[in-house]
């Protein structure tokens, strides 16, 4: 069972009803939205006869957002007879919602899995799915554990342009959700769950899961990586209140608005184009005096009348009022000269961290990163690492789904000596 699409007119009765209700405040556009919907219909499946499990389309309802307070979306929101019990907003994973719920209904029974899988894949970007794809195609027992949905960083982003085979670019979470089928139509299992822990060394390599203990014989680590933060004081209290990560998913709230983009990579040459398109005027801010990003970016910014750069800049300070920023504060990295931009949102671009926290004290870690490479073989044996958590030069799509087909090569002569 899905969960039901309500207008505003449902709303409200459902609010005041005596049953606990569940709504999900989405928008189309919003790639976090998208991402945790099949979880949330999971959730709707689950918890069938002892709540009410909606989800609205605040675009579809001007007023929704100012009258139910909804700052960032996705929220998911919990009411019985017309109060609050709680919500969440941007779950990171579906064992976050499993937890915010677990106050409110009775809780789920961990189950235990005993059966020894020839191979567990953790994360489910294209790298996670190539391997799926490449193992239950070799006639593996696999099972892929993916925290929300399928895609990774890859599902956030709004158009991939340099993915051979799709002449007019592909949408990230479109790839994803075929990338998904595919694997699928081989034979292998999706798990939606968080681990918590990965015991990888042994013959038999032990994951304690949200959902319970798994075990497999090979374990592919698909972590890929996550945004790098200024870590500037207020940073994470500002979230959502003028701080984002993620152009694709957050810039149509600054529709019209001021925004500034900081860094000088590709993730920031590509969110300040798309930004462009949306608000009124973006300023970015890099502490270098040219960008870093690839050629192909260059002209297309400097033709947009609405980008401004601010050369060796570095954010210094963000300023706020007591409910959200009001702009930042730079230094210049050669004089010291202190400028104040008035803004109304910054993107913060400047590269992604590993998400190597599974491998730390178990596997050689290079600047975060696990030690892994061309063969994608860590330094314990039957564990591999693909995609942007191993050490590489270029971490983009096509180098992910290359190693997920080289893990599983390697771990079928793995297997195959044993
Ligand atoms: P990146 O290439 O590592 O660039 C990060 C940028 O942020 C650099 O300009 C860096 O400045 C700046 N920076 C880092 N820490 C900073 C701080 N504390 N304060 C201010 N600035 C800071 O990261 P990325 O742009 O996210 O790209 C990551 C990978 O994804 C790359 O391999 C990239 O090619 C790929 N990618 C590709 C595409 C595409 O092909 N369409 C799109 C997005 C990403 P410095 O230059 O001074 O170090």
């Amino acid at each position: 069972m899905a969960a039901i699409t309500i207008n505003e007119q449902q709303l409200h009765p459902l609010i005041a009803s005596e049953e606990m209700l569940l709504v999900d405040f989405w928008a189309p556009w919003c790639g976090d939205c998208r991402r945790i919907a099949g979880p949330y219909d999971e959730i709707a499946d689950e918890h069938a006869g002892r709540m009410t499990v909606v989800k609205i389309n605040v675009d579809l309802f001007p007023g929704i957002r100012e009258r139910e307070e909804i700052r960032r979306i996705p929220t998911l929101r919990l009411y019985r007879k017309g109060e609050v019990l709680g919500q969440i907003v941007e779950p990171p994973a579906k064992a976050d919602i499993d937890r915010f719920l677990a106050p409110h209904l009775p809780t789920k029974q961990q189950l235990t899995d005993a059966h020894i899988h020839d191979m567990i894949i953790i994360g489910g970007g294209p790298g996670g799915y190539t391997a799926a794809l490449y193992a239950a195609r070799a006639g593996l027992d696999v099972l892929l554990v993916e925290q929300l949905s399928a895609g990774g960083q890859m599902a956030l982003t709004h158009q991939i342009d340099n993915y051979p085979g799709f002449p007019e670019g592909v949408e990230g979470y479109d790839l994803a959700q075929q990338m998904r089928a595919q694997a699928e139509r081989f034979g292998a299992k999706t798990k939606i769950a968080t681990v918590q822990q990965a015991l990888l060394s042994g013959d038999i390599k032990e994951i304690s899961t949200s959902d319970g203990l798994i075990y497999a014989k090979t374990v592919v680590l698909a972590t890929g990586a996550t945004p790098r933060e200024l870590g500037l004081p207020c940073e994470k209290d500002l979230l959502g209140k003028g701080i984002a990560y993620c152009a694709a998913c957050d810039g149509m709230f600054y529709r019209d608005k001021v925004v500034a983009v900081i860094g000088g990579g590709d993730t920031a040459a590509a969110d300040a184009l798309l930004l462009s398109r949306i608000t009124k005027q973006v300023i970015v801010v890099h502490r270098r005096d040219q960008l870093r990003a690839t050629k192909i970016y260059h002209q297309p910014l400097m033709d947009a009348e609405n980008v401004t750069f601010h050369w060796n800049n570095e954010v210094k300070e963000l300023r706020h009022n007591d409910r959200q920023l009001t702009g930042i504060l730079l230094r210049n990295t050669l004089t010291g000269e202190e400028t104040e931009v008035p803004c109304d949102g910054v993107f913060v671009s400047i590269g992604r961290k590993p998400a190597s926290q599974l491998a730390e004290g178990q596997l050689l870690l290079e600047n975060g990163y696990i030690v892994a490479g061309e063969t994608t073989e860590t330094s314990l044996p039957g564990v591999y690492a693909v995609g942007d958590v191993r050490t590489k030069k270029l971490r983009q799509v096509v180098t992910a789904v290359a190693d997920g087909a080289m893990a599983v090569h390697m771990a079928e002569e793995y297997l195959a000596g044993k």
